[in-house]
């Protein structure tokens, strides 16, 4: 039982290390994971991670470089960006951002200056902190201004986009988030961007691996500017994307270098361009549309049992469940689930009463118990110990803990893992 590929000179050299990356690699394999933004890397894409790209320094572009010695990073970065127009075709892509949350600060950078409004979905509805939530550089530094959804339907409120953008008039508009279940329509934001003469970016870190298998619309042709990450449902290493129209490909380089970073990183930049390459195969299509039929099959499964689903059910990847019915927390469902080996995290939900650090809800994803071959019919169980674990714990009944762990570890005993020879 180990970490694959196989640590021995780690192990050699640093045991204290290598026990700890062996734990996790146990951990992961043991665990139904069902946080929504993690997946499970190719070894692949691993093994492109660990290599000895990542003692080059690059500052710079193919080409323009401050440093020499850059015959091969050239190509790597060069071929990275060439995958990432024809996987998502688009104009242009900048490869280069350390994360998905530099990558929307290079957007600010290149197109706003301090004090300009901008407009984002709020937080507790499911925006992420960078679309200008109050914590955040881009809620302090611009004049923020968010829209949320409605709390009958859950889904986003467009009358309120409308107006908002109309009365405050916002450079960028923001479509995205972590918390959104269902379809995100490019097509009416980019109509009241148009209207008000607002750049659309849509920020599609999470459901990034939906729209190259072609399970969810993609944004191209109505967002001139597109961020991701690339770790999530894209099944990358960690690392992000700016893709862009012709006419913001210089505006977008310049921000991300010099505007905001150093050197790429380029062991990063290669892990990239491996699971780009996946994402281009015909079995990620597979891949992505099972995602889908994962978390649907799961939310059908959990309404039965009486789970109050916001916005109803699901067209993506993710699932957000109000505990309020269940009279139990988010945070101490999430704990005992963990304990009883299915991971997921507590998640605010649209018009929570309750704290953030302490909210009514729980957040799932499908993305990586589908990369790890769970099928539908796994979800009537999978929702299953969800409701025996959530239903006990609110009773403080912690006896069920032990059984559901134990059943959950004989299910994944038939679903290997990359990354875990066990
Ligand atoms: C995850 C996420 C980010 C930030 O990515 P990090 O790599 O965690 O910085 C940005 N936007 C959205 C919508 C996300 O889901």
């Amino acid at each position: 039982m180990s970490h694959e590929p196989p640590l021995p000179a780690l192990t050699a050299a640093d045991s204290e290390v290598a026990n700890l990356v062996e734990a996790e690699a146990r951990r992961q394999h043991d665990k139904i994971r069902m946080i929504a933004s993690e997946n499970y890397v190719s070894r692949a894409v691993l093994e492109a991670t660990g290599t000895v790209l990542t003692n080059k320094y690059s500052e710079g572009y193919a080409g323009r470089r401050y440093y020499e010695g850059q015959q091969v990073i050239d190509q790597v970065e060069n071929l990275t960006i060439e995958r990432a127009k024809a996987v998502f075709g688009v104009d242009h892509a900048n490869v280069q951002p350390y994360s998905g949350s530099p990558a929307n600060l290079a957007v600010y950078l290149a197109l706003a200056k301090p004090g300009d409004t901008i407009m984002g979905m709020a937080l507790p509805d499911g925006g992420h902190l960078t679309h200008g939530w109050t914590v955040s550089a881009t809620g302090k530094w611009f004049n923020a201004v968010r829209y949320g959804v409605r709390k009958e339907t859950g889904r986003v409120d467009f009358d309120q986009v409308r107006e908002l953008a109309r009365e405050q008039r916002p450079k960028l508009i923001f479509a995205g988030g972590t918390a959104i279940p269902r379809t995100i329509e490019f097509a009416t934001f980019a109509e009241i961007a148009r209207e008000v003469d607002a750049v659309l970016v849509a920020d599609i870190a999470h459901i990034a691996g939906l729209v190259a298998g072609g399970a969810h619309p993609s944004p191209v042709g109505h967002a001139p500017i597109i961020t991701t990450t690339t770790h999530k449902t894209l099944r990358g290493p960690r690392g992000a994307m700016i893709m862009t129209d012709a006419d913001y490909a210089k505006d977008i380089d310049k921000a991300v270098f010099p505007g905001l970073q150093g050197g790429p990183h380029n062991h990063t930049t290669a892990a990239i361009a491996v699971a780009l390459g996946e994402a281009s195969r015909p079995d990620f299509r597979d891949y992505a549309h099972n995602v889908v039929a994962n978390a649907k099959a799961l939310a059908d499964a959990l309404l039965e049992r009486g789970f109050d689903l916001v916005s109803g059910g699901t067209d993506n990847h993710l699932i957000l469940a109000d505990l309020t019915s269940k009279e139990i927390g988010g945070k101490p469902a999430a704990q005992a689930l963990d304990r009883a080996g299915i991971e997921l995290n507590y998640n605010t939900v649209p018009f929570d009463p309750r704290k953030p650090f302490d909210p009514s809800g729980i957040r799932i994803g499908t993305a990586a118990l589908t990369t790890r071959g769970l099928r539908p019919e796994h979800q009537p169980q999978i929702a299953e110990w969800i409701d025996r674990v959530v239903t006990a714990t609110a009773r403080s009944d912690e006896s069920v803990i032990d059984t559901v762990s134990a059943e959950v570890g004989e299910l994944l005993a038939e679903y290997p893992i990359p990354g875990y020879a066990a």
